[in-house]
């Protein structure tokens, strides 16, 4: 499935399932959410239906900070989609609370994103019905 992003250009769009259905309507009202254990209070990303510690399947939800550091990063030299333009960097972020986030940074040349930059969530209006979390620089 594709989205129409800035009228003519189409991009893959997320898969959205029944465990990630409550990340994603977090995201289109600009916030970041983290699945959290209702019994053992364990976080995870991605979301996903059973406790990897405890087994249980007792699902909360907890609000992020949206900061976090450059964990790792990869840039695409070569576009793997007609509608994504290549270059362009893909981030691992890792949040304050520890759980990971593959995204993109906004505001800054790909050659300018460094490995252990602070960074906090920006949300990308891509479409009416579509935002994705993607990070900026944090002086
Ligand atoms: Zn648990």
């Amino acid at each position: 499935m594709t989205v129409n992003y800035n009228k003519n250009e189409m991009i893959p769009a997320p898969v959205v399932d029944p465990d990630s259905k409550a990340f994603w309507d977090a995201v289109q009202n600009q916030e970041l959410v983290f699945q959290k254990c209702g019994d053992c209070g364990r976080l995870r990303h991605p979301p996903r239906p059973v406790c990897p510690k405890c087994r249980s399947l007792n699902i909360e939800w907890e609000p992020s900070s949206g900061k976090g550091t450059i964990y790792s990063k990869t840039i695409y030299r070569k576009s793997p989609h007609p509608g994504m333009k290549a270059p362009f960097t893909v981030v691992l972020v890792e949040l304050d609370e520890g759980l990971k986030l593959i995204s993109n940074m906004v505001d800054i040349k790909n050659d300018d994103i460094k490995i252990g930059m602070q960074v906090e969530v920006v949300f990308d209006n891509l479409t009416d019905d579509l935002n994705l979390p993607k990070f900026r620089k944090v002086d």
